[in-house]
């Protein structure tokens, strides 16, 4: 969805959201949505993380579902719309510089208040795992039954290799080094992520790899 994913996790006639993802994209996530059979089919909107482009669209699509929002304890304040959206950006010229107020995300509430150990009932149960770094309050996302890893811009897959997530947007490299080191145990059978395709094949090893090659 230009350029940032919103992904639909199906369970039969029910269905998880991850992310908000821009605001011109709604339109065909519901046209996605609309094609799985029942009322209201999506049950929770599960967010990544508070960077706008992960949350342009996350008020239209809660309206639109009525599904339950969930997002770190870090970020609450930021999408509900009590504490001004920081900079995305990691030079620490621009860090003081507060995304201006016409390119904010719409504010959304916040349902269900994640930390790390959460299991949220949907899809047969996902965990969720703290991953602070590339933002204090970004979460990966890990679904026990189908062992989908879903880390958002926790990692980055360029040219079919992962990597950290990006210099310009991550606050903490040393705390993204960490939380990359940590979720190498989940052992994914997929793994995916906000702005690449994911990796459907040795998703564990390949992980396993790259954490070790960075610890
Ligand atoms: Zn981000």
């Amino acid at each position: 969805m230009l350029g940032v994913a919103v992904t639909v996790v199906r369970d039969g006639d029910q269905a998880a959201l991850i992310d908000g993802g821009m605001r011109s994209s709604v339109p065909d996530v519901i046209g996605v949505l609309d094609r799985i059979p029942g009322k209201r089919p999506v049950s929770h909107i599960l967010v990544t993380h508070a960077h706008p482009d992960h949350a342009w669209g996350l008020a239209e699509l809660q309206a639109a579902t009525n599904a339950l929002v969930a997002a770190h304890q870090a970020e609450v304040a930021i999408l509900e719309g009590t504490q001004a959206w920081p900079s995305p950006f990691a030079f620490p010229v621009l860090r003081p510089i507060p995304v201006p107020r016409g390119w904010s995300p719409q504010p959304v509430g916040i349902d269900i208040v994640l930390e790390h150990g959460s299991l949220v009932d949907v899809s047969g149960g996902v965990d969720v795992l703290h991953t602070p770094g590339h933002t204090p309050g970004s979460v990966c996302y890990f679904f026990r039954r189908t062992g989908l890893l879903y880390v958002g811009d926790a990692l980055q897959y360029p040219n079919g290799r992962l990597a950290h997530p990006s210099r310009v947007f991550t606050r903490d490299m040393a705390g993204a080094t960490q939380s990359i080191v940590r979720l190498a145990a989940m052992g994914p059978e997929t793994i995916a992520f906000s702005h690449y395709p994911p990796i459907t094949r040795q998703a564990s090893a390949t992980l396993k790899g790259f954490a070790a090659s960075v610890a």
